[in-house]
């Protein structure tokens, strides 16, 4: 037999209610999903009825890693679980990322993933080490927080185990549950809850297999072409730790096989508490701990100390605490029926009291544990509209949204949970071209010109970065999710991937092939951008399928709330809203403009879907699918179950 690269070639399949552990073979996917998302995707089309919810028995669990995982690939060993989310409303498939060290452990153990099915009749957890499964009593461990569940499993069986858990809000099935895993790695859309309904409070997996790549000098040379790329003059957005108040960066914390790192790292406070931070839940709590105290304090840190140790999503909570002072602000709820106190809100006693009424589901915490959406529909009386200022229908929060970037809007039409993956990629050189535009060209080399090539090389036209137009966009949203569905079926961290933009070249342009050509080291399986942009395309349209079988209706529901079509002033959160207060963007030839206050036009909207659907091969009118669209993508086997939904007017 050959010897097989990227993929172990095995998937664990854990049936708790059997308590038995079996085998399946990872290359009855590979060929057309590559693995991650992809992979996962298909594993639930095969085995989720539609009309079953998260919280059935047979809502299986999947762990995935890529064919990249656990190789020499650079920036490559991230993983997700994926499934039913119980989160998204209505529940729908969903996948959460996270780095760390657990998915080369998996892979290392010798599995390319794991899928969890069935219900334990007590609480119990999966042992792995190397190919010996074992689903263990866990009794000891409910109730605890995730911190503690990790050090008492690392107790139990040794420093090298690696670790999947959840922490009392999974354990009381509320719907914001994240899961945790070590170096400071939590994943959202509700898979805690998913952990919790299956009595299963951890996975601690260790393994000791070497993954080998089929050509190691050319993937060296990839990784050395990446490290000049990203060398002299790059502006690395994501670069170093950023100052959290009262807490010293004592180290950066890097996920596996990953040479450049980011601002991962572990901080530490004046009391002595330690804790991993990274990104956007570092500072969740931010603008009321400011609001509050004038200024950052402690409270920022143990408050994202405190999501973490209850797994409750840091994504989700300010969106949630935003809606509920704007209930009581509108008189749609009371405080006291709350049972918090609003006017303490940035203080570490009310995040506390606001994380354990949820995570216990007590009083109205238990209206707030299953998630904004669901929350406004028990209180009515017009607070599902508030909600919608700030969440989507399907209650995803919008950052990077269709006011500023009207690419999004086709995003968040079309995906009830867009990966931030595919956000990034439109916020990111622009974000970069902000810089430029604002130090005049002093902290970034991306100028118009240089953005408008890289438009044309990553998004399909240079147009695509002209904002006083929506010419382009709905190419460049295509392009988008079919790049960032592939990347996140390799799994390829979002932090290093794409390259857009080189400083070791004179143009400056980035290299959108190097993913292909890390797939190819790899795996010594031939694949070059275009492929693995159309195995992207197949993976989402995969993913559209489900959305279609389990009730999605098509172009009725491909819309952005009203909310994105109001022109008003409103704060914005997000990295590039931080760079870039006046919202500027370039407008046609050397004109910058700035969205400040903008809204979608609606009518603009209605023409970026019809141009979409017509790039995708879906049928205008229904958003349906068209059988052809399905058998060139080689998704034949769609077409049957999909029934009217495949069966879109012929071009
Ligand atoms: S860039 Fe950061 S998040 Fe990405 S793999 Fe490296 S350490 Fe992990």
């Amino acid at each position: 037999m050959n010897t097989l690269y990227g993929w172990t070639g095995k998937l664990l399949q854990a049936d708790l209610t059997a308590g038995k552990c079996t085998e399946r073979n990872t290359l009855d996917y590979a060929e057309r999903f590559i693995g991650g998302k992809g992979m996962a995707a298909k594993i639930y089309w095969d085995s989720m009825a539609p009309q079953r919810d998260a919280f059935h028995p047979d809502s299986p669990l999947i762990i995935m890693t890529g064919p990249l995982a656990a190789t020499p690939a650079p920036s490559a060993s991230r993983w997700l679980v994926a499934g039913k989310s119980p989160s998204l409303y209505p529940e729908n498939f969903a996948c959460a990322h996270l780095g760390g060290f657990f998915g080369a452990s998996l892979k290392q153990a010798g599995y390319d993933g794991l899928i969890i099915k069935g219900t334990a009749d007590s609480r119990v957890y999966l042992s792995l080490d190397n190919e010996k499964a074992e689903i263990k009593e866990a009794s000891h461990l409910w109730g605890l927080t995730t911190r503690k569940t990790m050090e008492a499993l690392r107790n139990e069986l040794g420093d090298q185990v690696r670790i999947l858990t959840t922490g009392p809000a999974g354990e009381n099935l509320v719907r914001l549950a994240t899961v945790a895993t070590d170096a400071g790695g939590s994943g959202s859309a509700g898979f805690g809850a998913v952990m919790g309904v299956k009595n299963l409070k951890a996975i601690a997996v260790q393994g000791s297999h070497i993954i080998p790549a089929a050509d190691a000098d050319g993937v060296k040379q990839l990784r050395q072409k990446i490290k000049k790329m990203t060398g002299e003059g790059y502006f690395n957005l994501y670069g170093n730790p950023t100052p959290i108040p009262e807490a010293d960066i004592i180290k950066p914390v890097r996920c596996h096989g990953c040479p450049q790192g980011c601002w991962r790292s572990l901080y530490r406070t004046a009391s002595g508490e330690e804790g991993v931070r990274k990104c956007q839940s570092a500072f969740f709590y931010s603008l009321w701990d400011k609001r509050l105290h004038e200024d950052l304090t402690v409270a920022s840190f143990h408050a994202t100390a405190l999501a973490n140790d209850y797994s409750l999503c840091s994504m989700e909570l300010p969106g949630l605490l935003v809606w509920l002072e704007q209930c009581i602000e509108k008189g749609i709820i009371t405080e006291r029926e709350t049972e918090l106190s609003l006017a303490d809100a940035g203080s570490v006693e009310f995040i506390e009291a606001l994380v354990k009424k949820i995570a216990a589901r007590q009083g109205f915490g238990n209206v707030l544990a299953e998630g904004v959406m669901r929350a406004a529909d028990a209180v009515g009386n017009g607070a599902k509209e508030l909600a919608l200022d700030h969440f989507t229908q399907s209650g995803r929060g919008i950052a990077y949204g269709p006011k500023i970037f009207s690419p999004s809007a086709l995003i968040f039409a079309t995906e009830p949970r867009p990966s931030v993956t595919e956000l990034h990629e439109i916020c990111e050189p622009l974000i970069k071209w902000a810089l430029w535009y604002t130090t005049e060209g002093t902290f970034s080399y991306v100028s118009t010109a240089l953005l408008r090539k890289i438009a044309q090389r990553f998004w399909g036209s240079a147009e695509a970065v002209d904002f006083s137009t929506y010419a382009g966009k709905a190419l460049a949203a295509v392009k988008i999710q079919n790049r960032q569905h592939a990347k996140d079926s390799l799994i390829l961290c979002d932090f290093a991937y794409p390259l857009y933009d080189d400083a070791s070249s004179e143009d400056h342009v980035g290299d959108p092939a190097l993913e292909s050509r890390l797939f190819t080291a790899v795996t010594g399986i031939e694949m070059d951008e275009s492929m693995l942009e159309r195995a992207g395309e197949r993976i989402f349209n995969l993913i559209r399928a489900i959305l279609l079988r389990e009730g999605r209706k098509g172009r009725e529901d491909d819309y952005v709330p009203e909310s994105q079509y109001i022109e008003r002033e409103e704060p914005v959160y997000d990295a590039f809203g931080m760079f870039n207060p006046d919202l500027y963007l370039p407008g046609s030839e050397d004109e910058v403009i700035s969205v400040k206050g903008k809204a979608l036009k609606r009518e603009g909207f209605a023409r970026l879907l019809n141009e979409y659907y017509g790039l995708r091969g879906w049928d205008a009118a229904t958003g349906f699918f068209k059988k052809k669209t399905l058998e060139e993508l080689d998704l034949a086997d769609l077409i049957e179950p999909l029934g009217e939904k495949a069966t879109g007017t012929e071009a």
